[in-house]
């Protein structure tokens, strides 16, 4: 099935209409999303796996990296983007020199070993780090946009401390829109870029969320099993999980309301738990046991509490150890 434009454009709106937008501000959405002038948006992608990229394509069908660019003016993704090398990066580049972009990050930026632990591209024959196209690309940016947890919070990376991995916010150590999740949901990505495209920034939490798609009110306070008794084992149908290691009661998202892969289910709909994939201490191990498990649990080492600021870089290359830690309860447990 292709998608039009002018689907995009709908979809686009549909996203942003939990937004309490007035009519003013969408009829000027859409036409600067209809228009050639649209504020450009670069997407740079850090430490992570490129889950919030695949979130944002399966938004509508695979022929939208075509309508991103088209409609959305995103003059540079290194996974949709066709240019390549030099090309890309100049138009990276020279879009930043004219400033009043929105630059989205997606990933946590690596900062132990001067940044070498991730690499964006070469620029004059020397390999650009995640840390200095942060830090250049966001200076003329008129928003910045933390995709998903890792980019948000530090997430999955900043869970081990060899590479300093820290979210954009900490890193730049200035206030972003946070869209965390493991992956963000489309709508969250959409919506909240086409309201900064309308110059509002949403209202956000204390942790730098759109309160619109990151309600106040846990998803423990809505689930339809609330109420229910506890399941002792996976794959029963309607019972509550919280036995099993369910994170809603402390998770703030929308899931439940919005649905996940075109508004067919989300986790708990399927009998998996929430593992809290929105919040700050995402990954918090282990992410599946039942409260007896978590009682015998040895701790599990990990690099939390999360650091919130710039750790200086060090020219000494940092051993990288593997981390086998975190797996071993499980595998003690025969998991
Ligand atoms: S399944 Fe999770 S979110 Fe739903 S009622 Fe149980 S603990 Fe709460
Ligand atoms: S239900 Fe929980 S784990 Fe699943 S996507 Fe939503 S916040 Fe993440």
């Amino acid at each position: 099935m292709e998608i039009s434009r002018r689907d995009f454009l709908k979809y686009a709106i549909a996203s942003a209409a939990t937004l309490g937008l007035s009519g003013t501000q969408f009829a000027r959405i859409e036409r600067i999303m209809a228009g050639a002038t649209s504020p450009p948006i670069l997407w740079l992608s850090g430490a992570a796996c490129t889950g919030c990229s695949v979130s944002l394509l399966n938004a509508v069908n695979p022929t939208i990296d075509q309508v991103l660019l088209n409609t959305i003016s995103l003059k540079y993704h290194s996974t949709l983007m066709a240019a390549a090398g030099d090309l890309a990066v100049t138009a990276a580049r020279s879009t930043a020199q004219a400033g009043g972009h929105i630059l989205v990050v997606e990933g946590a930026v690596t900062t132990a070993s001067n940044g070498r632990y991730c690499y964006v591209w070469d620029e004059n024959g020397q390999p650009v780090t995640i840390a200095e196209a942060v830090n250049s690309l966001a200076a003329t940016a008129s928003y910045i946009i933390a995709v998903g947890t890792c980019a948000a919070y530090g997430g999955i990376p900043a869970a081990y401390p060899y590479t300093s991995a820290l979210g954009v916010g900490a890193f730049l150590r200035r206030p972003v829109v946070n869209l965390p999740g493991c992956p963000a949901h489309p709508d969250w990505i959409i919506g909240s870029l086409v309201q900064l495209l309308s110059g509002t920034i949403p209202a956000l939490d204390s942790h730098g969320r759109p309160l619109v798609y990151y309600k106040p009110k846990v998803i423990h306070e809505r689930c339809p099993r609330k109420e229910a008794e506890e399941a002792g084992h996976f794959g029963q149908d309607g019972l509550c999980l919280e036995e099993l290691g369910c994170k809603g009661p402390d998770t703030h998202a929308d899931c439940d309301l919005r649905l996940w892969n075109n508004r067919q289910n989300w986790c708990i709909g399927v009998n998996g738990l929430c593992i809290g994939c929105t919040e700050p201490n995402f990954p918090a191990f282990p992410l599946h046991a039942t409260s007896e498990e978590e009682e015998e649990e040895e701790p599990v080492p990990t690099a939390t509490p999360r650091p919130t600021a710039t750790p200086t870089p060090t020219s000494t290359p940092q051993p990288v150890a593997p981390s086998y830690h975190v797996y071993l309860p499980y595998i003690r447990k025969g998991r």
